[in-house]
Protein backbone atom coordinates (compact mmCIF):
# COMPACT_ATOMS: atom_id res chain seq x y z
CA UNK A 1 0.00 0.00 0.00
CA UNK A 2 1.51 3.82 -0.53
CA UNK A 3 1.96 5.50 2.11
CA UNK A 4 -1.62 7.24 1.22
CA UNK A 5 -3.64 4.57 2.22
CA UNK A 6 -2.66 5.05 5.81
CA UNK A 7 -4.03 7.81 8.01
CA UNK A 8 -1.65 9.33 11.25
CA UNK A 9 -3.78 9.60 14.76
CA UNK A 10 -2.03 12.09 16.99
CA UNK A 11 -2.14 12.89 20.46
CA UNK A 12 -0.43 15.58 22.18
CA UNK A 13 0.33 16.37 25.73
CA UNK A 14 2.09 19.36 26.77
CA UNK A 15 3.55 20.90 29.95
CA UNK A 16 3.36 24.53 30.28
CA UNK A 17 5.61 26.67 32.89
CA UNK A 18 3.30 29.22 34.56
CA UNK A 19 4.86 32.39 35.26
CA UNK A 20 3.68 32.87 38.87
CA UNK A 21 6.32 34.86 41.24
CA UNK A 22 6.51 31.74 43.46
CA UNK A 23 6.67 27.91 43.25
CA UNK A 24 3.44 25.33 43.48
CA UNK A 25 3.84 24.42 46.78
CA UNK A 26 6.60 26.92 48.62
CA UNK A 27 7.75 30.88 48.87
CA UNK A 28 10.65 29.69 46.59
CA UNK A 29 11.15 32.37 43.97
CA UNK A 30 11.41 30.74 40.00
CA UNK A 31 13.93 31.56 38.30
CA UNK A 32 15.89 31.02 34.99
CA UNK A 33 19.79 31.03 34.97
CA UNK A 34 20.28 31.93 38.10
CA UNK A 35 23.17 29.90 40.58
CA UNK A 36 22.25 26.08 40.89
CA UNK A 37 20.59 25.33 43.98
CA UNK A 38 19.69 29.29 45.37
CA UNK A 39 15.97 28.54 45.26
CA UNK A 40 15.05 25.85 47.76
CA UNK A 41 13.64 25.12 50.83
CA UNK A 42 12.61 22.65 52.73
CA UNK A 43 9.19 21.86 50.99
CA UNK A 44 10.96 21.83 47.60
CA UNK A 45 14.04 19.83 48.69
CA UNK A 46 11.08 17.16 50.13
CA UNK A 47 12.83 17.06 53.58
CA UNK A 48 10.44 15.31 56.54
CA UNK A 49 7.59 17.18 58.20
CA UNK A 50 7.67 20.10 55.56
CA UNK A 51 4.27 20.73 53.88
CA UNK A 52 3.19 22.13 50.59
CA UNK A 53 1.05 24.99 50.23
CA UNK A 54 -0.79 25.55 47.39
CA UNK A 55 -0.04 28.61 45.40
CA UNK A 56 -2.97 30.84 44.24
CA UNK A 57 -1.74 32.45 41.28
CA UNK A 58 -1.12 29.05 39.88
CA UNK A 59 -4.71 28.69 40.30
CA UNK A 60 -5.73 31.97 39.18
CA UNK A 61 -3.76 31.04 35.83
CA UNK A 62 -4.95 27.15 35.19
CA UNK A 63 -8.33 28.84 35.08
CA UNK A 64 -7.80 31.20 32.56
CA UNK A 65 -5.83 28.71 30.34
CA UNK A 66 -9.42 26.38 31.14
CA UNK A 67 -11.23 29.23 30.45
CA UNK A 68 -9.66 29.63 27.00
CA UNK A 69 -9.22 26.14 25.94
CA UNK A 70 -12.96 26.44 26.21
CA UNK A 71 -13.17 23.48 29.11
CA UNK A 72 -15.70 22.22 31.94
CA UNK A 73 -14.58 23.51 35.10
CA UNK A 74 -13.97 20.73 37.72
CA UNK A 75 -15.65 22.71 40.80
CA UNK A 76 -13.88 20.37 43.18
CA UNK A 77 -10.85 18.59 42.32
CA UNK A 78 -8.08 16.74 43.82
CA UNK A 79 -4.43 16.04 43.89
CA UNK A 80 -2.78 13.32 44.20
CA UNK A 81 1.11 11.90 44.82
CA UNK A 82 2.36 10.34 41.46
CA UNK A 83 5.47 7.77 43.01
CA UNK A 84 9.05 7.29 41.32
CA UNK A 85 12.05 6.79 41.94
CA UNK A 86 14.72 9.32 40.58
CA UNK A 87 16.99 11.90 41.58
CA UNK A 88 15.21 15.34 39.98
CA UNK A 89 12.19 14.05 42.72
CA UNK A 90 13.30 14.33 46.21
CA UNK A 91 10.22 13.32 47.38
CA UNK A 92 9.95 10.03 45.70
CA UNK A 93 6.58 11.49 44.35
CA UNK A 94 5.17 14.64 41.95
CA UNK A 95 2.15 15.96 43.14
CA UNK A 96 -0.10 16.06 40.43
CA UNK A 97 -3.64 16.16 39.68
CA UNK A 98 -4.82 12.43 38.53
CA UNK A 99 -8.73 11.54 37.70
CA UNK A 100 -9.94 14.77 39.09
CA UNK A 101 -8.37 17.40 37.30
CA UNK A 102 -9.12 21.54 37.51
CA UNK A 103 -10.11 21.75 33.91
CA UNK A 104 -12.25 18.87 32.40
CA UNK A 105 -13.02 18.59 28.11
CA UNK A 106 -12.57 21.33 26.20
CA UNK A 107 -11.36 22.49 22.74
CA UNK A 108 -9.14 24.91 20.54
CA UNK A 109 -9.82 25.10 17.38
CA UNK A 110 -10.10 22.00 15.23
CA UNK A 111 -8.84 20.09 18.43
CA UNK A 112 -10.50 18.67 21.38
CA UNK A 113 -8.52 19.10 24.86
CA UNK A 114 -8.88 15.48 26.64
CA UNK A 115 -8.11 18.10 29.94
CA UNK A 116 -5.73 20.02 31.59
CA UNK A 117 -4.22 20.01 35.28
CA UNK A 118 -1.98 21.40 37.86
CA UNK A 119 1.49 19.56 38.61
CA UNK A 120 4.92 20.46 39.78
CA UNK A 121 8.14 20.33 38.08
CA UNK A 122 11.03 18.12 38.63
CA UNK A 123 14.32 18.87 39.34
CA UNK A 124 16.61 19.59 36.54
CA UNK A 125 19.45 16.53 35.98
CA UNK A 126 22.45 18.27 34.77
CA UNK A 127 24.36 15.46 32.41
CA UNK A 128 28.48 16.12 32.96
CA UNK A 129 29.24 13.31 30.38
CA UNK A 130 32.70 11.77 30.96
CA UNK A 131 34.11 14.15 33.30
CA UNK A 132 32.98 12.86 36.20
CA UNK A 133 35.06 13.02 39.24
CA UNK A 134 33.87 10.38 41.57
CA UNK A 135 33.54 7.37 39.55
CA UNK A 136 35.96 8.96 36.52
CA UNK A 137 32.51 7.65 34.38
CA UNK A 138 29.73 9.91 33.16
CA UNK A 139 28.43 11.87 36.14
CA UNK A 140 25.08 14.11 36.54
CA UNK A 141 24.16 16.35 39.15
CA UNK A 142 20.68 17.66 40.10
CA UNK A 143 19.58 21.55 40.35
CA UNK A 144 16.49 21.89 42.59
CA UNK A 145 15.99 25.45 41.30
CA UNK A 146 13.16 24.40 39.16
CA UNK A 147 11.83 21.89 40.97
CA UNK A 148 8.66 22.45 41.93
CA UNK A 149 7.83 25.19 39.55
CA UNK A 150 4.11 25.42 38.87
CA UNK A 151 3.26 23.59 35.73
CA UNK A 152 -0.34 23.15 33.47
CA UNK A 153 -0.44 20.18 31.67
CA UNK A 154 -2.53 20.11 28.72
CA UNK A 155 -3.83 16.47 26.94
CA UNK A 156 -5.13 16.51 23.44
CA UNK A 157 -7.57 13.94 22.45
CA UNK A 158 -6.13 12.31 19.23
CA UNK A 159 -7.56 14.52 16.73
CA UNK A 160 -4.26 15.83 14.60
CA UNK A 161 -4.11 14.08 11.49
CA UNK A 162 -0.38 14.75 9.96
CA UNK A 163 3.01 16.29 11.69
CA UNK A 164 2.45 19.87 9.88
CA UNK A 165 -1.38 19.93 11.59
CA UNK A 166 0.83 19.37 15.25
CA UNK A 167 2.97 22.28 14.85
CA UNK A 168 0.33 24.95 12.92
CA UNK A 169 -1.47 23.96 16.65
CA UNK A 170 0.89 24.02 18.98
CA UNK A 171 1.53 27.02 17.10
CA UNK A 172 -2.50 28.29 17.91
CA UNK A 173 -1.77 26.96 21.48
CA UNK A 174 1.44 28.73 22.29
CA UNK A 175 0.05 32.13 20.84
CA UNK A 176 -3.15 31.55 23.17
CA UNK A 177 -0.93 30.93 26.00
CA UNK A 178 1.13 34.12 25.40
CA UNK A 179 -1.71 36.53 24.68
CA UNK A 180 -2.92 34.96 28.24
CA UNK A 181 0.37 35.94 29.79
CA UNK A 182 0.11 33.11 31.94
CA UNK A 183 3.60 31.82 30.53
CA UNK A 184 7.10 32.59 28.50
CA UNK A 185 6.24 29.36 26.39
CA UNK A 186 9.60 29.56 24.97
CA UNK A 187 10.35 25.73 23.84
CA UNK A 188 14.17 26.25 23.55
CA UNK A 189 14.42 27.29 27.73
CA UNK A 190 11.61 24.70 28.32
CA UNK A 191 8.78 26.78 29.38
CA UNK A 192 6.84 24.63 26.91
CA UNK A 193 7.53 21.23 26.30
CA UNK A 194 5.48 18.85 23.86
CA UNK A 195 5.27 14.92 23.34
CA UNK A 196 3.40 13.09 20.72
CA UNK A 197 1.30 9.89 20.85
CA UNK A 198 1.33 8.77 17.21
CA UNK A 199 -0.36 5.93 15.50
CA UNK A 200 -1.23 4.87 12.20
CA UNK A 201 -4.38 3.11 10.55
CA UNK A 202 -5.87 1.93 7.27
CA UNK A 203 -7.99 5.05 5.42
CA UNK A 204 -11.38 5.26 6.54
CA UNK A 205 -11.07 2.82 9.78
CA UNK A 206 -12.11 4.42 12.62
CA UNK A 207 -10.85 2.10 15.72
CA UNK A 208 -7.47 3.60 16.71
CA UNK A 209 -4.03 1.77 16.03
CA UNK A 210 -1.28 0.95 18.59
CA UNK A 211 0.87 4.44 19.75
CA UNK A 212 3.66 5.44 20.44
CA UNK A 213 4.88 8.40 22.41
CA UNK A 214 7.55 10.57 21.32
CA UNK A 215 9.81 12.76 24.15
CA UNK A 216 12.33 15.42 23.49
CA UNK A 217 10.78 17.81 20.79
CA UNK A 218 12.24 21.38 22.00
CA UNK A 219 11.30 22.91 19.06
CA UNK A 220 8.31 23.43 16.43
CA UNK A 221 10.84 22.14 13.82
CA UNK A 222 11.38 19.62 15.90
CA UNK A 223 7.86 18.17 16.67
CA UNK A 224 6.97 18.49 12.84
CA UNK A 225 10.03 16.13 11.97
CA UNK A 226 9.85 13.87 14.22
CA UNK A 227 6.28 13.25 14.23
CA UNK A 228 6.78 12.99 10.33
CA UNK A 229 9.75 10.54 10.88
CA UNK A 230 7.50 8.16 13.37
CA UNK A 231 4.88 8.26 11.06
CA UNK A 232 7.05 6.84 8.10
CA UNK A 233 8.93 4.63 10.53
CA UNK A 234 5.23 2.99 11.65
CA UNK A 235 4.06 2.70 8.02
CA UNK A 236 7.65 0.90 7.33
CA UNK A 237 6.96 -1.35 10.21
CA UNK A 238 3.54 -2.29 8.71
CA UNK A 239 4.36 -2.54 5.09
CA UNK A 240 6.99 -5.45 5.93
CA UNK A 241 4.15 -7.07 7.74
CA UNK A 242 5.38 -6.30 11.47
CA UNK A 243 3.44 -4.74 14.22
CA UNK A 244 3.98 -1.53 16.03
CA UNK A 245 4.55 -1.75 19.70
CA UNK A 246 3.73 0.34 22.21
CA UNK A 247 6.97 2.07 23.83
CA UNK A 248 7.94 5.24 24.46
CA UNK A 249 10.78 7.17 21.93
CA UNK A 250 13.42 9.49 22.18
CA UNK A 251 13.54 11.96 19.02
CA UNK A 252 17.05 13.25 18.23
CA UNK A 253 16.81 15.94 15.38
CA UNK A 254 20.75 15.82 15.21
CA UNK A 255 21.37 12.29 14.08
CA UNK A 256 20.50 10.10 11.15
CA UNK A 257 18.44 6.94 11.32
CA UNK A 258 19.02 3.79 9.77
CA UNK A 259 17.32 4.58 6.41
CA UNK A 260 19.41 7.81 6.54
CA UNK A 261 16.51 10.53 7.43
CA UNK A 262 17.32 12.90 9.45
CA UNK A 263 16.28 12.71 13.29
CA UNK A 264 17.06 9.03 14.59
CA UNK A 265 13.99 7.75 17.04
CA UNK A 266 15.44 5.33 19.41
CA UNK A 267 13.33 3.73 22.57
CA UNK A 268 13.46 4.73 25.88
CA UNK A 269 11.27 1.67 27.60
CA UNK A 270 8.38 -0.01 26.21
CA UNK A 271 4.75 -0.89 27.89
CA UNK A 272 6.12 -3.82 29.92
CA UNK A 273 8.78 -1.41 31.28
CA UNK A 274 5.87 1.17 32.13
CA UNK A 275 5.72 2.66 35.10
CA UNK A 276 3.33 1.86 38.05
CA UNK A 277 3.00 5.05 40.04
CA UNK A 278 1.10 3.67 42.29
CA UNK A 279 -1.47 7.28 42.62
CA UNK A 280 -2.89 8.22 45.69
CA UNK A 281 -4.67 11.21 47.09
CA UNK A 282 -1.98 13.58 48.33
CA UNK A 283 -3.03 13.54 52.06
CA UNK A 284 -1.39 17.06 52.70
CA UNK A 285 -3.24 19.14 50.74
CA UNK A 286 -6.73 19.60 51.01
CA UNK A 287 -8.89 19.79 47.47
CA UNK A 288 -9.67 22.62 45.16
CA UNK A 289 -12.65 23.91 45.73
CA UNK A 290 -13.76 26.81 42.90
CA UNK A 291 -15.31 29.83 44.65
CA UNK A 292 -17.08 32.26 42.34
CA UNK A 293 -14.71 35.02 42.88
CA UNK A 294 -12.16 32.62 41.17
CA UNK A 295 -14.04 32.53 38.75
CA UNK A 296 -15.27 35.97 37.99
CA UNK A 297 -11.16 37.23 38.76
CA UNK A 298 -9.51 34.60 35.84
CA UNK A 299 -12.85 35.90 33.56
CA UNK A 300 -12.18 39.28 34.20
CA UNK A 301 -8.73 39.31 32.47
CA UNK A 302 -9.25 37.19 29.78
CA UNK A 303 -8.31 38.84 26.48
CA UNK A 304 -9.35 38.40 23.26
CA UNK A 305 -8.00 35.38 22.36
CA UNK A 306 -6.36 34.22 18.52
CA UNK A 307 -9.59 31.72 17.83
CA UNK A 308 -11.70 34.60 18.73
CA UNK A 309 -9.75 37.21 17.21
CA UNK A 310 -10.02 34.35 13.79
CA UNK A 311 -13.22 34.10 13.54
CA UNK A 312 -14.14 38.10 14.30
CA UNK A 313 -11.71 39.07 11.11
CA UNK A 314 -13.55 36.07 9.17
CA UNK A 315 -16.89 36.66 9.96
CA UNK A 316 -16.97 40.75 10.45
CA UNK A 317 -14.32 41.89 8.04
CA UNK A 318 -15.04 38.51 5.00
CA UNK A 319 -11.51 37.98 5.22
CA UNK A 320 -10.10 34.65 3.99
CA UNK A 321 -9.70 31.93 6.39
CA UNK A 322 -6.29 31.66 6.01
CA UNK A 323 -5.38 35.57 6.13
CA UNK A 324 -7.58 35.33 8.91
CA UNK A 325 -5.74 33.02 11.10
CA UNK A 326 -2.42 34.55 10.07
CA UNK A 327 -3.08 38.32 11.08
CA UNK A 328 -4.51 36.05 14.60
CA UNK A 329 -1.29 33.92 15.03
CA UNK A 330 0.57 36.80 14.48
CA UNK A 331 -0.77 39.40 16.50
CA UNK A 332 1.54 42.37 15.41
CA UNK A 333 0.29 41.91 11.95
CA UNK A 334 -3.30 41.94 12.89
CA UNK A 335 -2.87 45.13 14.92
CA UNK A 336 -1.28 46.55 12.21
CA UNK A 337 -4.02 45.32 9.91
CA UNK A 338 -6.71 46.61 11.88
CA UNK A 339 -5.10 50.36 12.38
CA UNK A 340 -4.54 50.28 8.53
CA UNK A 341 -8.14 49.28 7.82
CA UNK A 342 -9.72 52.15 10.41
CA UNK A 343 -7.31 54.89 8.60
CA UNK A 344 -8.94 53.73 4.64
CA UNK A 345 -12.06 53.20 6.12
CA UNK A 346 -14.91 52.56 3.56
CA UNK A 347 -12.13 53.39 0.86
CA UNK A 348 -10.57 49.69 0.81
CA UNK A 349 -11.77 46.42 -0.01
CA UNK A 350 -10.64 44.74 3.42
CA UNK A 351 -9.49 41.72 1.55
CA UNK A 352 -7.15 43.59 -0.28
CA UNK A 353 -5.86 45.62 2.44
CA UNK A 354 -4.80 42.54 4.19
CA UNK A 355 -3.41 41.08 1.16
CA UNK A 356 -1.09 44.33 0.42
CA UNK A 357 0.30 43.70 4.12
CA UNK A 358 0.21 39.47 4.08
CA UNK A 359 2.04 39.74 0.93
CA UNK A 360 3.70 42.64 -0.09
CA UNK A 361 4.88 43.94 2.79
CA UNK A 362 5.65 41.16 4.71
CA UNK A 363 7.91 39.77 1.75
CA UNK A 364 10.01 43.14 2.24
CA UNK A 365 9.95 42.70 6.12
CA UNK A 366 9.91 39.16 6.54
CA UNK A 367 8.94 38.15 9.89
CA UNK A 368 9.73 41.97 11.94
CA UNK A 369 6.72 43.54 13.05
CA UNK A 370 5.12 46.25 10.60
CA UNK A 371 4.50 48.77 13.44
CA UNK A 372 8.47 48.78 13.41
CA UNK A 373 8.63 49.59 9.82
CA UNK A 374 9.10 53.02 8.21
CA UNK A 375 5.83 52.24 6.16
CA UNK A 376 2.53 53.49 8.67
CA UNK A 377 -0.49 51.80 8.50
CA UNK A 378 -2.09 55.33 6.94
CA UNK A 379 0.60 55.00 4.62
CA UNK A 380 -0.13 51.35 3.09
CA UNK A 381 -3.94 52.35 3.42
CA UNK A 382 -3.72 55.31 1.47
CA UNK A 383 -1.53 52.65 -1.34
CA UNK A 384 -4.50 50.87 -1.57
CA UNK A 385 -6.82 53.84 -1.98
CA UNK A 386 -5.28 54.99 -4.73
CA UNK A 387 -4.83 51.42 -6.68
CA UNK A 388 -8.80 51.21 -5.72
CA UNK A 389 -9.01 55.00 -7.66
CA UNK A 390 -7.08 53.67 -10.39
CA UNK A 391 -4.90 56.82 -9.68
CA UNK A 392 -1.95 53.79 -10.00
CA UNK A 393 -1.66 50.45 -11.45
CA UNK A 394 -0.44 47.51 -9.22
CA UNK A 395 3.20 47.58 -10.60
CA UNK A 396 3.50 51.10 -9.74
CA UNK A 397 2.37 50.57 -6.32
CA UNK A 398 5.01 47.82 -5.58
CA UNK A 399 7.55 50.63 -6.60
CA UNK A 400 5.97 53.29 -4.11
CA UNK A 401 6.09 50.14 -1.23
CA UNK A 402 9.55 49.71 -1.79
CA UNK A 403 10.32 53.62 -1.64
CA UNK A 404 8.07 53.38 2.03
CA UNK A 405 9.58 50.22 2.96
CA UNK A 406 13.19 52.27 2.15
CA UNK A 407 12.39 55.87 3.50
CA UNK A 408 8.98 55.79 4.99
CA UNK A 409 6.91 59.03 3.49
CA UNK A 410 3.38 59.39 1.64
CA UNK A 411 2.49 57.27 -1.06
CA UNK A 412 0.58 59.97 -3.19
CA UNK A 413 4.42 62.28 -2.55
CA UNK A 414 6.12 58.93 -3.62
CA UNK A 415 3.52 58.89 -6.68
CA UNK A 416 4.25 62.51 -7.83
CA UNK A 417 8.01 62.63 -7.03
CA UNK A 418 8.85 59.26 -9.43
CA UNK A 419 6.00 59.57 -11.69
CA UNK A 420 4.65 56.68 -11.33
CA UNK A 421 0.63 58.07 -11.30
CA UNK A 422 -0.98 55.76 -13.76
CA UNK A 423 -1.25 56.92 -17.80
CA UNK A 424 -3.92 59.62 -18.03
CA UNK A 425 -4.91 59.75 -21.77
CA UNK A 426 -6.26 56.54 -23.70
CA UNK A 427 -3.98 57.94 -26.55
CA UNK A 428 -0.52 57.69 -24.84
CA UNK A 429 -1.10 54.55 -23.52
CA UNK A 430 -2.13 53.71 -27.61
CA UNK A 431 1.31 55.15 -28.84
CA UNK A 432 3.13 52.65 -26.43
CA UNK A 433 1.10 49.68 -27.48
CA UNK A 434 1.84 50.65 -31.07
CA UNK A 435 5.08 50.94 -30.70
CA UNK A 436 4.89 47.56 -28.79
CA UNK A 437 3.12 45.32 -31.75
CA UNK A 438 5.96 47.25 -34.02
CA UNK A 439 8.61 45.70 -32.64
CA UNK A 440 7.28 42.09 -31.93
CA UNK A 441 6.24 40.59 -35.46
CA UNK A 442 5.73 37.14 -34.21
CA UNK A 443 3.73 37.71 -31.38
CA UNK A 444 1.60 39.55 -33.80
CA UNK A 445 1.44 36.82 -36.30
CA UNK A 446 0.39 34.22 -33.48
CA UNK A 447 -2.16 37.20 -32.20
CA UNK A 448 -3.68 36.91 -35.10
CA UNK A 449 -3.65 33.11 -35.60
CA UNK A 450 -5.99 33.52 -32.53
CA UNK A 451 -2.71 32.50 -29.59
CA UNK A 452 -3.77 34.70 -26.89
CA UNK A 453 -1.19 33.70 -24.66
CA UNK A 454 1.51 35.38 -27.06
CA UNK A 455 -0.05 38.70 -25.63
CA UNK A 456 2.11 38.33 -22.73
CA UNK A 457 5.12 39.94 -24.39
CA UNK A 458 3.45 42.62 -25.54
CA UNK A 459 2.02 43.68 -22.52
CA UNK A 460 5.31 43.08 -20.64
CA UNK A 461 7.27 45.38 -23.39
CA UNK A 462 4.37 48.18 -22.88
CA UNK A 463 4.85 47.82 -18.66
CA UNK A 464 8.50 48.48 -19.35
CA UNK A 465 8.08 51.45 -20.85
CA UNK A 466 5.40 52.69 -18.72
CA UNK A 467 7.17 52.01 -15.52
CA UNK A 468 4.38 49.77 -14.51
CA UNK A 469 1.44 52.38 -14.45
CA UNK A 470 -0.57 51.29 -17.46
CA UNK A 471 -3.64 49.52 -16.79
CA UNK A 472 -3.58 45.65 -17.56
CA UNK A 473 -7.19 45.65 -18.94
CA UNK A 474 -6.80 48.61 -20.80
CA UNK A 475 -3.79 47.24 -22.28
CA UNK A 476 -5.33 44.15 -23.80
CA UNK A 477 -8.31 46.49 -24.76
CA UNK A 478 -5.81 48.31 -27.21
CA UNK A 479 -4.38 45.34 -28.58
CA UNK A 480 -7.43 44.03 -29.62
CA UNK A 481 -8.42 47.25 -30.91
CA UNK A 482 -4.88 47.63 -32.87
CA UNK A 483 -5.09 44.34 -34.92
CA UNK A 484 -8.72 44.59 -35.57
CA UNK A 485 -9.21 41.26 -33.61
P1 LIG B 1 -1.81 6.74 28.28
O1 LIG B 1 -2.69 5.90 29.12
O2 LIG B 1 -0.76 6.01 27.55
O3 LIG B 1 -1.30 7.96 28.98
P2 LIG B 1 -3.98 8.22 27.21
O4 LIG B 1 -5.20 7.53 26.77
O5 LIG B 1 -3.98 8.92 28.54
O6 LIG B 1 -2.76 7.24 27.11
O7 LIG B 1 -3.62 9.27 26.10
C1 LIG B 1 -2.47 10.01 26.15
C2 LIG B 1 -2.37 10.82 24.86
O8 LIG B 1 -2.30 9.95 23.76
C3 LIG B 1 -3.56 11.71 24.56
O9 LIG B 1 -3.10 12.91 23.98
C4 LIG B 1 -4.36 10.93 23.55
O10 LIG B 1 -5.08 11.78 22.68
C5 LIG B 1 -3.28 10.22 22.78
N1 LIG B 1 -3.70 8.94 22.21
C6 LIG B 1 -4.39 7.94 22.81
N2 LIG B 1 -4.53 6.89 21.99
C7 LIG B 1 -3.91 7.22 20.82
C8 LIG B 1 -3.69 6.54 19.59
N3 LIG B 1 -4.11 5.30 19.36
N4 LIG B 1 -3.00 7.20 18.63
C9 LIG B 1 -2.52 8.43 18.84
N5 LIG B 1 -2.69 9.11 19.98
C10 LIG B 1 -3.37 8.51 20.97
ZN1 LIG C 1 10.94 25.89 48.07
MG1 LIG D 1 -2.17 9.49 30.22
Amino acid sequence: MSASAYEPVIGLEIHVQLKTRTKMFCGCELSFGDPPNTHTCPVCLGLPGALPVLNAKAVHYALMVGMALDCELTPRSIFHRKNYFYPDSPKGYQISQYDIPICGAGRLGDVRIHRAHLEEDAAKLIHLGGTGRIHGASESVVDFNRGGTPLVEIVTEPDVRSAAQAREWLTLLRTTLRQLGVSDVNMDEGSLRCDANVSIRPAGSDVLGTKTELKNMNSFRYLERGVEAEIARQIAIVEAGGEVIQETLHYDPTTRSAGGAPGAISSLRSKEEAHDYRYFPEPDLVPLVLEERMLEAARAELPELPAQRAERYEQELGLSADTARLFAFRSELGDYYELAAAAAGTSAEPQVLANWISGELVARIGDSDPAASKVTPGAIAQLVVLLRGKQIQPGAAKQVLDALVADGGEPEAIVAALGLGAIGGADELAEVVARALESDPAAVEKLRAGNMKAIGPIVGFVMRETKGRADGGEVNRLVREQLGL
